[in-house]
């Protein structure tokens, strides 16, 4: 299952700090739970898809793209120097112009996923 308010979450994953731990695996300060984070991992398929698991309990209760996840791949965008958004359709996505990524569960095969747009990060002038 896919979150509601695509936007939403991610006015509020801007918000969350996140610290890599690993490869592909961050710590996402939580606002919600007690222990106060939450571990992501990221798995990328060939065809752009990615796969994200994510300690919270929507995740645990087969949810994909919640803020954490979020919070994490825009935080790996920008160490690449690029900035991304969230998108609830492909066609909301395609209308943006960029490169374009799929967010999907990490179990299920859902066709539908959630969209990323990617673009380059403006320099500070
Ligand atoms: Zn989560």
């Amino acid at each position: 299952m896919k979150p509601k308010d695509v936007k939403r979450l991610q006015r509020l994953a801007r918000g969350l700090r996140v610290r890599p731990i690993a490869k592909d695996m961050l710590v996402v300060e939580s606002k919600s739970s007690a222990s106060g984070h939450h571990i992501v991992t990221i798995h990328y398929d060939e065809n752009g898809t990615l796969r994200c698991r994510c300690s919270c309990a929507w995740a645990a209760h087969g949810g994909y793209g919640c803020s954490h996840v979020m919070a994490a791949l825009a935080y790996l965008a920008e160490k690449r120097r690029r900035a991304i958004s969230f998108w609830p359709t492909r066609e909301d996505a395609e209308r943006q112009r960029n490169r374009m990524l799929r967010l999907v569960g990490s179990q299920s095969d859902d066709e539908n996923g959630l969209w990323i747009t990617t673009r380059p990060l403006r320099q500070p002038a």
